[in-house]
């Protein structure tokens, strides 16, 4: 089911959280709300859920199948939720948590017992976990609960899966490990999800399209590869990754940094680490003089530390075959050359430049 937000808007007494949003959802994918803290992600979802209402008197609506379920209260709308805190109910165990949302629908939409059964045991093989069947919540790892809270969340066959920070609780292996699981249930099953995270290594990893969010808004959608390679916004270059920030200005068409020149013509040239080339003599086009500062070879690349001819701090990080061939050291005055960068002006706006 493909989900329409349109015009959506939210204030918190003089604040506002949400600065009519608009995005469409695709049916069947997995789109990952992504931003800062504060940015709007959860407050998003929670008005798609109907958990929320968005602002009364300004358009907003949410449409389902190009349905408005806008006026619809949450238990109408089919939609899947598991939140970061894993609310499982205590007193139960795993297969009657799972069963829940079934043995609590009217009688006349009631399953059987035997079909209930049937439903929990395969969505218990669903998130490979059938031998905990009997376990209570209390006697699992945070990984396993959250894969229950997911059984749980799909007993009810909803149209929509949200997922707020679902493994946020979670230490960083589990939360890798489980970011693969939810990815591959997800091309098993394909119901349209949405799922929240500030982990941008997540939402590259897991997701189909990516939303990233700023301020209430939104900066940019696309698929991971699009917005990590592409990034329309100076946000969206500094939040998806490491960057390096040349500050220079606009001379003859061209970018130059030969000195720091915040003024009206100023740009910023971002450049990620693994972007930068290291060259004992300048290049023809952008060439800019550092000072390495340290050099650190522990890692699966080499990473170098530098400063700029303003002082700043920049790193560059490269293969160590290619770190062997030219073993730079500290104090030593090199180049810095960037094979792929991006230019970004006064309004957060990228500008296109050819060196
Ligand atoms: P996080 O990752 O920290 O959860 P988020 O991007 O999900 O952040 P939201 O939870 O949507 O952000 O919150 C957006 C803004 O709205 C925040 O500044 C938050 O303090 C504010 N906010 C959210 N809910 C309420 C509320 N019920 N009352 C007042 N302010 C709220």
């Amino acid at each position: 089911m493909s989900i329409t937000i349109q015009n959506i808007s939210k204030t918190f007494g003089s604040f506002q959280a949400l600065n009519n949003v608009s995005l469409e959802v695709p049916s069947g994918g997995l789109t990952a709300l992504l931003g800062p803290s504060g940015s709007g992600k959860t407050t998003l979802l929670r008005i798609v859920a109907g958990l929320e209402s968005a602002d009364a008197g300004t358009g907003g609506k949410i449409l389902f199948d190009g349905l408005p379920v806008t006026d619809n209260p949450v238990n109408r709308r089919q939609v899947g939720f598991v939140f970061q805190h894993y609310a499982l109910f205590r007193h139960l165990t795993v297969f009657e948590n799972i069963a829940f949302g079934l043995r609590v629908k009217p009688r006349a939409e009631r399953l059987s017992r035997d079909a209930i059964r049937e439903r929990v045991t395969e969505l218990l093989k669903l998130v490979q976990l059938e031998q905990l069947a009997q376990r209570f919540p209390a006697q699992l790892s945070g990984g396993q609960r959250q894969r229950i809270a997911l059984a749980r969340a799909l007993a009810i066959q909803p149209k929509v899966l949200l997922l707020d920070e679902p493994f946020g609780a979670l230490d960083a292996q589990v939360r890798a490990e489980l970011r693969r699981w939810l990815r591959h249930l997800h091309d098993t099953i394909h119901v349209t999800s949405i799922f929240v995270t500030h982990d941008q290594e997540e939402a590259l990893e897991v997701a189909d399209s990516i939303v990233v969010m700023n301020k209430g808004g939104i900066e940019q959608v696309g698929a991971p590869n699009e917005v990590f390679q592409n990034p329309a916004t100076e946000f969206v270059m500094k939040f998806l990754g490491d960057v390096n920030v040349f500050h220079g200005r606009i001379h003859n068409d061209a970018p130059v940094f030969t000195d720091e020149l915040k003024d009206a013509n100023g740009v910023r040239l971002l450049v990620r680490p693994h972007d930068l080339t290291v060259q004992l003599y300048p290049g023809t086009g952008i060439s800019l003089p550092a000072q390495v500062y340290r050099v650190l070879t522990a890692g699966p690349l080499v990473k170098i530390e530098l400063l700029n001819s303003q002082n700043n701090l920049v790193q560059v990080h490269i293969p160590h075959d290619v770190y062997q061939a030219m073993p730079v050291k500290p104090g030593q005055q090199v180049y810095l050359v960037p094979k792929e960068s991006r230019l970004y002006g006064n309004g957060n706006e990228r500008i296109e430049y050819v060196i």
